[in-house]
Formats: C-alpha cells, structure tokens, sequence
C-alpha cells in the first residue's frame, strides 16, 4: 500500500476547504462563525479548517457543544470538544438536553421509532437558539459530502422534498430567528476526514452512537458504502446527479412561520420540539 505523505494530504484537504469557502463566500469579513463541536472528527477537523482559515479571513469563531443525555457515549465526546477548543484557543459555549429541555435523551428516547429524531430537532433548535443568543452571523457544521448524499437519499426515501432546500454548502438567510448554516466540508469525503484525523494523531471521539444502528441513515450509510465499493465513484455521481436537479429545480417552498408555543422558526404552526414536548408530556 502506498505511503501517504501527511503534509502532501494536508495540503490537500485544507486547500479544498478553503477553496469552498472562498468560492461560495461561506464566510465574509467581520462575521461571528459558530461552530458545532461535538468533539467527532469531522467538527473537529472544521474546527482546524475554520482555524487556519482565520490566515486568509478577519472572522471571529466560537464552538457550541450539545450534550443529548446518550449514557457512556456522549461525556466522551464533550471531552474531545473541550479539550479541542482549548487547544485551537476557540471559546466554547456548552449546552445540554438535560439544562435546555428538562430531560436526557435517554429519558425520551423510547417514545420514538428512532431516538435520532428527537435528537436532531431538540440539537438542532439547542443549536440554533444559543448561535442566535450570542448574536453569530452563521453555524458552520462538519457536514462531509457523504452526509450530504446520505441526507438527500433520506429526504428521497421519505418524500421530504422541503428538505432538498437544505442541500448545498450554505443556507440562505429565510427567517431572522433562523442562523444559516454553512458546511466548510461540503465537498470533503468522510474517508479523508478519518485519514486526517489518524494522520495527524487528533484528539477525536471515536466510538458510534448506541442509538446510530436503529437510523435510516445508518442503513443508507451502509448501503453507500457497499455500493461504493464495488464500483468507485458511486458517490461522486450521486452527488454530480443531485447538483443537477437542484440546479433545473429550485421552486422549493422555504417560508418559515414562528411557533406559537416558543416562537422558534418552523414551516408550521407549531415547531417540531414543541410537538415532540406535548406528546411527550401527553398533552
Ligand atoms: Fe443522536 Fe442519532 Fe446521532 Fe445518536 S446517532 S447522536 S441518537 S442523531
């Protein structure tokens, strides 16, 4: 097997990185970037990027870590994203499920055909309230090219063609109460995350979620992977097919109303934590 040069590969990465950034202008000059750090390699890695990126670009950073509740998993990943943002010098603010909501997520998780979906919604709204509180202009996630595929097959699988509006590097400014994200590994594969990490010896959360086995992304993840395997390039057509629907069809409703009930932005009345929280408390 051929030797990889470490700092051929960092070369590499990094310049594509930037590349996306500067391309699609993911962040301009004088912004607040906040970070979701969950401590895994690929928030890790754009915590790196975004970093190094700070050479080319004035922009401030900051890191966001949420802790869900997940018994012997998640305290390890909070771990790496504190010691990460200590060593990177990024400020992190660290939120929990627990502090925010009332309730692990291992307290609510049987209430649900997977725990992913409360997970995501109560993640993403933790997330969205604490950039928005400390006034950040966007939350940067590590979102490597085979989430984006795996997301786009999901929202397929599920006939969410609302969802098709979250795909691309960055996502429009479509409510004030809503930060836009921005994905610096957009076009990165998961492959050469996991490369850069072990190549450069970092300090990253390894183990896979309990719950991770029971998602359809696990089982869409799995079946990329097979089919990638037998025939290279699998993925990179994927994703090449899914820019070109996007590009010929882009009449995707995005209006978003405030919840009635905590006034967070949502395409209902009613937001999905809070419709998770009433039936929860069954209401
Ligand atoms: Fe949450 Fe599912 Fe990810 Fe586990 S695998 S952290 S439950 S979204």
């Amino acid at each position: 097997m051929a030797v990889i040069d470490k700092d051929e590969f960092n070369e590499k990465i990094f310049t594509r990185i930037n590349n996306l950034i500067s391309e699609h202008g993911l962040i301009k000059e004088g912004e607040l970037i906040a970070l979701a750090l969950s401590g895994g390699k690929d928030s890790v890695l754009t915590l790196h990027a975004l970093k190094n990126y700070q050479d080319i670009l004035d922009f401030d950073l900051v890191a966001i870590a949420v802790d869900e509740g997940i018994e012997g998993y998640r305290s390890h990943g909070v771990e790496a994203a504190i010691s990460n943002a200590e060593d990177m010098g990024v400020k992190l603010h660290l939120k929990s499920f627990k502090e925010e909501e009332g309730f692990a997520l291992d307290d609510i998780y049987e209430n649900f055909k997977s725990a992913c979906i409360p997970c995501g919604v109560f993640r993403r709204n933790i997330l969205n309230k604490t950039a928005y509180e400390i006034g950040a202009n966007k939350i940067a996630t590590g979102h490597n090219l085979d989430d984006e595929i795996q997301s786009f097959l999901m929202s397929f699988a599920r006939g969410d063609t609302i969802k098709f509006s979250k795909f691309g590097p960055e996502l429009d400014v479509i409510h004030p109460k809503l930060v836009p994200r921005i994905k610096p590994l957009w076009n990165t594969p998961e492959k050469e995350v996991g490369m850069w990490a072990v190549l450069n010896d970092i300090d990253i959360h390894l183990e896979e979620c309990p719950y991770s086995k029971l998602s359809l992304r696990a089982k869409i993840k799995g079946f990329l992977n097979d089919a990638e395997d037998r025939n290279t390039g699998v993925k990179r057509n994927i994703m090449k097919s899914f820019q070109q629907i996007l590009t010929f069809d882009n009449d995707i409703n995005t209006h978003l109303n405030e919840c009635v009930i905590c006034g967070e932005p949502t395409s209902s009345e009613i937001c999905k934590a809070c419709e998770i929280k009433r039936d929860i408390e069954g209401n």
